[in-house]
């Protein structure tokens, strides 16, 4: 199958479920504090999903047994939520998550310290977003997907940190994964055309050190090799004639992104 080519309405319908996504995160974030497990963030976001008519789409994906992805300080994706993993003070953790609303999927991520982080660990957060943000503004029509890639890698690596390879962004809509895939690094004239109508997840996973993962023994967690942070942010977004469009964030809240993360 190629890639989706969506219209005006169903884009519509995504941003309602990125709005759903959207709030979730803004949950979440209230209870992020020392002492809280990513199990109970995990039913936090179930119940809240699911009271707004939407259902956590990344629970039963591929057999996934969570609502969440909460992947903390060296872990970059699929971390586990379980009771046993407990927040602590100086932590930084990136939460993903999906919903499905009127069979339309959204797919969004945040990282976030927990309490006070260090200085590394506050540069890794603000980099990884801003990394997102270039790869955003890439996403314009007559771009080639690669555009995106590039300049992902090129913020990230003047800053010294690794993209992790293994894992890229792809497209999003009818389902949670489609075409195309969008990955962090390469080149401009690398890909398929972007053209208005294509939605896709722009999500960099951005590490400290080196960009080697490898894969925890219960076959999800995804760590980096050298155990220093990872972090990930992620929006679904539409192209259109006039530019991206961010469903997963309020229409008109992308100048208080920066402001949020720093509050
Ligand atoms: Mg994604």
């Amino acid at each position: 199958m190629g890639v989706r080519i969506y219209t005006a309405k169903e884009v519509q319908k995504i941003y309602d479920s990125g709005m759903i996504s959207y709030e979730t995160h803004m949950l979440l974030r209230k209870h992020l504090k020392p002492g809280v497990s990513t199990l109970e963030l995990d039913k936090i976001a179930k119940n809240f999903i699911e009271s707004k008519g939407g259902k956590p789409a990344f629970l039963g994906l591929y057999g996934y047994p969570a609502c969440l992805c909460t992947s903390v300080n060296d872990t970059v994706v699929h971390g586990l939520p379980k009771k046993s993993c407990i927040l602590k003070e100086g932590d930084i953790i990136s939460i993903d998550l999906g919903v499905v609303k009127d069979g339309f999927y959204s797919d969004t991520a945040w990282t976030w310290p927990i309490g006070e982080v260090s200085e590394a660990a506050k540069r890794l957060i603000t980099v990884t977003q801003q990394c997102m943000f270039k790869g955003i503004q890439a996403a314009v029509p007559e771009n080639r997907v690669g555009a995106i890639g590039e300049a992902v890698q090129k913020h990230a690596e003047a800053h010294g940190y690794g993209v992790v390879r293994q894992l890229v962004g792809h497209g999003v809509g009818k389902a949670m994964h489609e075409e195309p895939q969008v990955p962090n690094f390469g080149r401009r004239r690398d890909g398929i055309k972007i053209r208005p109508g294509m939605v896709l997840a722009i999500e960099p996973m951005i590490n400290e050190g080196t960009y080697d993962v490898f894969t925890d023994d219960d076959k999800w967690t995804i760590r980096t090799k050298d155990g220093k942070l990872s972090a990930h942010f992620e929006h679904t977004v539409a192209v259109t004639v006039n530019g991206p469009m961010i469903c997963t964030l309020p229409k008109g809240a992308e100048a208080n992104v920066f402001e949020l993360m720093a509050s």
